[in-house]
């Protein structure tokens, strides 16, 4: 890749960054700089220093330091003081954006949804904060009775993934916060910067210094660090389910509390009597998104046999059709992958699963522009009739490749559907209720969508079954992932 043939203008144009905000200020990671690429062109524009476990520890001391003042203020003086610094950060959303789609490779218009999105999730919390209301069960005996208080845990660990660095940050660090915790996050070593300048941002705004705090580095020192700090009383955790599962046995000494949204494999059955173009349409944006990466993309789509052909060749219409190109570039619809590495495993398991006997419909590989040679574009990509133990099937594909099956009825779509480790989303296209319902009832996943794009609501709990995850984020649910409750029980004495 480019990377390494970088001319010396370039080389010199790299920004070095400290790594890690803590306590209201930079403070200077001591592990050796990671590099911050530009997946358009491949080329590093940044270099962020690694946390070691003692900047980790610098971090984790701070939020402890703030968490008593913190969870001492009234829960609606949080949310107070938290909305005044969203709309700090609201302020310098233009900076932010194109900041986002530099270090990630969405596009411009995707990096606004994400931003928005994320600033959203913490005004809905915001406004949460002042409608709580908790448990007073009177007269258990007479002159005798129960509350449920809700006490904050302490220091929370927030850990994120690279596909919606601030969405992701957001949805955990919104419910934290407003129950009365402290916060350290670590982004994704590939996108620290939208993260740390999010929370300057928020420091500026008046939150106070340490309440939350970002420390950029490696998973393995220090994501680990800070699972295993402890004085982290509970981890927030979104990424792979191997990385998931290895976090839960960190936690288990101490029964730390510990929440996992994990991969997913998403499946979608169109039914015979659907609106098929809406249906086709959803498939494909839900596939494509931020280039099909996405935990809740549609990641295996069942079509009734009597409607195959028209649904899938209305799928691979809209792939062929999408623009790619930088994601800063004028009416580009969808951007580079990530890394090189994701690419080269997309790449993989398409060209595997086409080896088991799947056929390729469309895409199956980058695209042929000169222009876009030095990033990492892969064109959208669809997959027919891919065998039941291939890697399409089997495996989570985060990237722009889309397998259809056709199936025969609601049966055995909903088998097909549930015969998968993940159950993180689901969604069903059908005019019949009974159908409908049916499929809701039986698909074991946390959402399913009917009739409509796969779309996550603040107002509604998400988290996934199976390996999918543990613990839900979203909606009043959230808080019960950041707060201890205790019975109290008053006598008259
Ligand atoms: P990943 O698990 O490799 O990394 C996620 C984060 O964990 C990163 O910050 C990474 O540095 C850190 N990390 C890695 N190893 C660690 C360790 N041993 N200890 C502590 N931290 C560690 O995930 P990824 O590949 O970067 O992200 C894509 C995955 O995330 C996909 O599987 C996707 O489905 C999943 N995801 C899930 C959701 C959800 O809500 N369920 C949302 C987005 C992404």
């Amino acid at each position: 890749m480019s990377t390494t043939h970088q001319t010396p203008a370039e080389a010199a144009a790299v920004v070095a960054h400290a790594g890690a905000f803590v306590a209201g200020a930079e403070h200077q990671n001591s592990g050796d700089p990671l590099p911050v690429v530009n997946p358009a062109n491949g080329r590093p524009f940044a270099a962020v220093g690694a946390a070691s476990p003692r900047d980790v520890d610098v971090a984790v001391e701070a939020a402890s330091r703030a968490f008593g003042e913190w969870s001492a203020l009234a829960v609606s003086k949080r949310g107070e003081i938290l909305g005044r610094a969203a709309r700090h950060v609201e302020d310098h959303l233009e900076e932010l954006i194109p900041l986002l789609t530099r270090e990630q490779g969405k596009t411009l218009r995707d990096s606004r949804i994400e931003l928005t999105k994320a600033l959203d999730t913490l005004m809905h919390y915001v406004g949460l904060s002042k409608a709580l209301r908790g448990v007073h069960t009177p007269g258990l005996d007479p002159g005798v009775d129960g509350f449920v208080l809700r006490r904050p845990l302490g220091v929370v660990a927030a850990i994120v993934p690279w596909n919606f660095p601030t969405t992701l940050l957001c949805n955990k660090l919104a419910p934290a916060l407003v129950a009365g915790n402290t916060v350290v996050a670590k982004p994704a070593a590939t996108t620290p910067l939208t993260t740390l300048r999010f929370c300057e941002l928020l420091f500026q705004g008046g939150l106070p210094a340490g309440v939350f705090n970002v420390v950029s580095g490696s998973g393995a020192v220090a994501g680990e660090a800070l699972v295993a700090h402890p004085t982290v009383r509970k981890v927030a955790f979104t990424g792979s389910t191997p990385v998931g599962e290895r976090i839960m046995q960190l936690c288990a000494p101490g029964v730390k509390r510990v929440t996992l949204e994990l991969g997913g494999s998403d499946p979608m059955i169109i039914c015979d009597d659907a609106d098929l173009s809406a249906a086709a349409s959803a498939a494909s944006m839900g596939r494509f998104y931020n280039c099909g990466q996405a935990c809740l993309a549609i990641k295996r789509v069942y079509v009734f046999e009597s409607v195959a052909d028209e649904v899938i060749e209305q799928i691979v219409a809209k792939a062929s059709r999408l623009r790619l190109g930088p994601g800063d570039a004028e009416g580009v619809q969808m951007g580079p992958m990530h890394t090189a590495g994701g690419r080269a495993e997309l790449a993989d398991q398409v060209s595997r699963t086409l080896e088991a006997g799947g056929s390729l419909l469309v895409g199956g590989g980058p695209p042929d522009a000169a222009e876009l040679a030095d990033g990492f574009f892969y064109r959208p990509t669809v997959v027919a009739d891919a065998p039941q133990d291939s890697p399409m099937a089997v495996e989570e594909v985060f990237g722009p490749a889309l397998p259809v099956w056709r199936v025969a009825d609601l049966d055995e779509g909903i088998a097909r559907a549930n015969g998968s480790q993940f159950g993180l989303g689901s969604s069903v296209w059908t005019r019949n209720l009974a159908r409908a319902r049916e499929a809701a009832a039986r698909i074991e996943a946390g959402y399913t969508w009917i009739n409509t794009r796969t779309k996550v609501y603040d107002e509604l709990p998400f988290g996934g079954w199976k390996a999918s995850g543990y613990g839900k984020e979203h909606a009043e649910e959230a808080f019960d992932y950041y707060t201890e409750t205790k019975a109290v029980v008053v006598g008259d004495g």
